[in-house]
């Protein structure tokens, strides 16, 4: 079968692997000229199962009322004249039950532990490479009030069998010795050591590289303007370079994935969450982080990630701009300057925004369509990165008509009709 996957970020490519891997011809088209140019290029690094859990959970409005007014806020809201916005925000609010919560974090720990194994498993059959480091992620408090509120973070953690180590500040230092330098007064920690880190955008690149190898053929610097159907079909994919045509297609286009599937009648809740990041060269590699670190204060995540430190967080509700102000950007240098002074060269640090596909509730949307051969992987929101290999895995199960190792039904986006 000859699948046409639209979108080359870490989703489309971990698709096309498995596909391609399963025996399919596989095309990859994409707009700009190589892999993981958007979303997926300079994001935190994490690959957090341990971590995975909607952003829509019980107390997050009064949380996110707060953060509206604080000096380098972790979430910021732009309210222009947008209804897919305001949608978007009335379904995530409605998603910030203790019912909701449990369902969408139940879906999305599921495919993030499937696919932290599918990663190990991946890296064993092809050595990638990718700056990747496996030493866990710690999450930090700064302020004890803080980490007083970590006890029902634990309850979820043992009922989900997730091993933790709750740490104290000489804990913390001694899982992150850059820390002994810290500026700013630490709390304790709460350390997960299974989570692992990487380069998202290193890791797309090379295993676009591998997928070649297999035949994967990648048709760069196209623009898809539509994606045209008749009697049910999708019958080809219009691009400013001529029509593309597949037996089956898989809209893997992160957070343009609603734009595009709209005009066929398909109402995506996917909207775009920015984030930024920085990163920072490291000068002084002792005083540097050698893992992550989650800023519980700022909601902000610092990874060591070779001789570099990403720093990245941040939510802003603003529509599809791409824009750098200069604001964010001190958040982030406050972050790491506090908790690492002098371990990297913020002069020469490099500043970039994502905007991260986000669904109300947090769970990415994948399997079939209305239409027989349209295909769906997007909206992975704050964990694209830690979910790509398990949803490339089985989005090629379903394509190919094979069962998935794991249960995907409500993954669906069947699961908006309610
Ligand atoms: C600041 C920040 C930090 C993050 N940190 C983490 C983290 O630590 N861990 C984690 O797991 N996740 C993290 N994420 C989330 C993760 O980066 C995303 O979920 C993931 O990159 C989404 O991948 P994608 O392939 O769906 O989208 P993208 O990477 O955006 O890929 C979509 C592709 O579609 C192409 N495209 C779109 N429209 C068209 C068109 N009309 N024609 C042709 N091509 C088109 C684009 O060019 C792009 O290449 C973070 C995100 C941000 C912003």
């Amino acid at each position: 079968m000859k699948v046409v996957i639209l979108g080359a970020g870490v989703i489309g490519v971990t698709s096309a692997w498995y596909l391609a891997r399963a025996g399919h011809e596989v095309v990859v088209v994409d707009r700009r000229d190589g892999p993981a140019l958007e979303t997926s290029f300079a994001n935190a690094g994490e690959i957090s199962p341990g971590y995975a859990s909607p952003w829509a959970a019980p107390g997050i409005p009064a949380k996110a009322l707060r953060w509206l007014f604080m000096r380098h806020a972790p979430l910021i809201v732009r309210p222009g004249f947008d209804p897919a916005m305001m949608r978007w925000l009335v379904a995530m609010l409605g998603n910030c039950t203790a019912r909701a919560y449990r369902v969408n974090k139940g879906r999305m720990v599921r495919l993030a532990e499937f696919s932290r194994d599918r990663l190990i498993e991946l890296r064993r059959e092809t050595g990638i490479r990718y700056d990747e480091r496996s030493q866990g992620t710690l999450q930090l408090f700064r302020r004890e009030k803080d980490l007083a509120g970590v006890t029902k973070d634990i309850e979820v953690l043992k009922a989900d069998g997730v091993p933790f180590e709750l740490l104290d500040a000489a804990g913390c230092i001694a899982a992150e010795p850059g820390l002994a330098n810290s500026a700013s007064p630490i709390a304790g920690g709460l350390r997960l050591p299974n989570d692992e880190t990487g380069d998202c955008f290193k890791f797309t690149t090379a295993l676009a590289e591998l997928a070649r190898t297999e035949g994967v053929r990648f048709l760069l610097n196209r623009r898809i303007e539509a994606i045209e159907a008749s009697g049910g079909r999708i019958i080809h994919v219009r691009t400013d370079r001529g029509d593309i045509k597949g037996d089956a297609y898989l809209a893997a286009l992160g957070s343009h994935s609603p734009l595009l599937l709209s005009p066929l009648g398909i109402r995506l809740p996917v909207y775009p969450v920015k984030g930024y990041s920085i990163t920072v060269p490291i000068i002084d590699p002792a005083r540097a982080p050698v893992s992550t670190l989650l800023d519980e204060s700022f909601k902000v995540a610092i990874t060591r990630l070779g001789d570099r430190i990403r720093v990245g967080g941040m939510a802003e509700i603003s529509g599809y701009s791409n824009d750098l102000p200069p604001a964010r950007r001190a958040t982030l240098d406050h972050c790491v300057g506090s908790l690492f002074p002098d371990a990297g060269d913020l002069s020469r640090a490099s500043f970039w925004s994502g905007l991260r596909p986000m669904t109300p509730d947090g769970t990415p949307v994948i399997g079939t369509t209305r239409y027989s051969n349209l295909f769906l992987n997007t909206g992975h929101g704050t964990l694209g990165w830690t979910m790509a290999c398990g949803s490339g895995h089985v989005i090629a199960d379903i394509i190919g008509g094979k069962r998935p190792a794991i249960e995907t039904a409500d993954l669906a986006i069947d699961r908006y009709r309610s």
